[in-house]
C-alpha cells in the first residue's frame, strides 16, 4: 500500500466495513463504526487470564472415585474435546478471514482483541487439561476421531475455502457475499450455536458444585463468546446497510438453511456427549434448547425464527446475563475493572 502524498483526510461517511479505501485502514479518526469501538473498551475492562482462576476443588473431584460419574467424566472430557479446537479455529478465522478483508480501522481495532480472546480461551482449556491431567492427546485429537465434533468442525471450516487465498479480493458481488456469508456463518453458527450446549453442560456441573473451577472458566468464555457474537450481530447488520445489493432473498434462504443444519450438527452432537441425559437435561430438552437460541441469532439479523419453541432451560439466559451476578466478580484474585463498565 502506497501512501498518497497530501490527500484530504478520510471522509467517514465513505468508510465501509469492506470494500473501503485503503487509506481508512490505517486512519482510526475519524470513526464511523463506533459501536467497534465501544466493544472495544469493554472487552479490556473485562480482561481475566485463565490461571486466576483455582482448579484445586476440580483436581481434587477430578482424582476422587466417587465425586464424578464415569457418564459426567465422559461428558466433560467430550465438551473439552469439542472446545479445545473450536477456539482455535475461530481465532485462524478473525486473523486470516476476517481482518484483511475489513476496511474499517475501528472494526480491526476490536478484531485483534477478540482474536487474543480467543487465544485466552484455548489457554482456558489448555490450563483445565494440565490442571486436571486429562489425556492431552486424547482431548485434542478429538476433533478427528468423534463423528460429531468432526461435523461440526467441518462444516465451518469449509466456509473458509477460498476467503483464506492469498489472492482473494473484495471486488466482485459474488466475493462480497462470500465475505458476508463467512461472518453469518462464524458469528452466528460457531459462537452463536456450536459453543451452547457445552456451555450447558459446564453450567450444569456448576449448579450440582461439581468442578467449578472449569465452568468457571468457561463463564467468563461464555462473557467473552456472547459479546463476539454481539458484536458480529452488529457487524453484518452494518454490512447489510452499507451494501443492500447483497442481502437478496436467496441470501437469506441460504443463511436461514445453514443455521438449520448447524442446528441438527449441534443436537446430534449434545446426544453423543450425553446419550441418557445430564443433569435433568436429556436430548429432547437440548434439541428445542438449541432451536430456540437459533431463533434468536435469526432474528437478531432480520431473518423469520424456524421454531417458535419456548427456552426449555431458562437459567441459562441468567447465566449469561453475568452483569447482574455480583457474586461472579468476588472470585477474582486481580481486579482489571477500572471504569466501572460491565454493561453489554
Ligand atoms: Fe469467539
Amino acid at each position: 500500500m502506497a501512501i498518497q502524498r497530501n490527500a484530504p483526510p478520510v471522509d467517514v461517511n465513505q468508510r465501509r466495513i469492506m470494500g473501503g479505501t485503503e487509506a481508512d485502514v490505517i486512519q482510526l479518526y475519524p470513526m464511523k463504526h463506533k459501536f467497534a469501538w465501544e466493544y472495544y473498551n469493554t472487552a479490556n475492562a473485562n480482561h481475566w487470564l485463565p490461571t486466576e482462576i483455582s482448579m484445586q476443588l476440580d483436581i481434587e473431584q477430578w482424582k476422587s472415585p466417587t465425586a464424578l460419574s464415569a457418564d459426567e467424566r465422559r461428558a466433560f472430557e467430550t465438551v473439552l474435546g469439542f472446545f479445545t479446537t473450536a477456539d482455535s479455529i475461530a481465532a485462524n478465522n478473525i486473523v486470516m478471514g476476517f481482518y484483511k478483508h475489513v476496511s474499517s480501522p475501528e472494526v480491526r481495532m476490536y478484531l485483534l482483541r477478540q482474536a487474543y480472546e480467543e487465544a485466552i480461551h484455548t489457554h482456558a482449556y489448555q490450563y483445565i487439561v494440565e490442571s486436571l491431567g486429562l489425556n492431552q492427546a486424547k482431548i485434542f485429537n478429538m476433533y478427528r476421531e468423534i463423528d460429531s465434533i468432526y461435523n461440526k468442525e467441518e462444516f465451518i471450516l469449509g466456509f473458509n475455502e477460498g476467503i483464506f487465498d492469498g489472492d482473494f479480493k473484495m471486488d466482485t458481488f459474488e466475493n462480497k457475499q462470500k465475505f458476508l456469508e463467512n461472518w453469518c456463518v462464524f458469528s452466528l453458527i460457531l459462537e452463536g450455536i456450536f459453543f451452547y450446549s457445552s456451555f450447558a453442560v459446564m453450567l450444569g456441573f456448576q449448579r450440582q458444585h461439581k468442578l467449578t473451577g472449569s465452568a468457571e472458566q468457561i463463564q467468563y468464555i461464555m462473557r467473552d463468546e456472547s459479546m463476539h457474537l454481539n458484536f458480529g450481530v452488529e457487524v453484518i447488520n452494518t454490512i447489510k446497510e452499507e451494501n443492500p445489493e447483497l442481502w437478496t432473498n436467496d441470501f437469506a434462504r441460504k443463511i436461514i438453511e445453514l443455521v438449520k443444519k448447524a442446528v441438527v450438527l449441534e443436537y446430534t452432537f449434545a446426544k453423543e456427549v450425553f446419550p441418557t441425559g445430564i443433569f435433568g437435561m436429556n436430548a429432547d430438552g437440548f434439541k428445542q434448547y438449541i432451536e430456540y437460541i437459533a431463533d434468536r441469532r435469526l432474528q437478531r439479523v432480520g431473518l423469520t425464527p424456524q421454531y417458535n419453541v419456548q427456552n426449555p432451560f431458562p437459567w441459562m439466559s441468567e447465566a449469561i446475563d453475568l452483569s447482574k451476578e455480583k457474586n461472579f466478580f468476588e472470585t477474582r484474585v486481580i481486579e482489571y475493572q477500572v471504569g466501572g463498565q460491565l454493561n453489554w
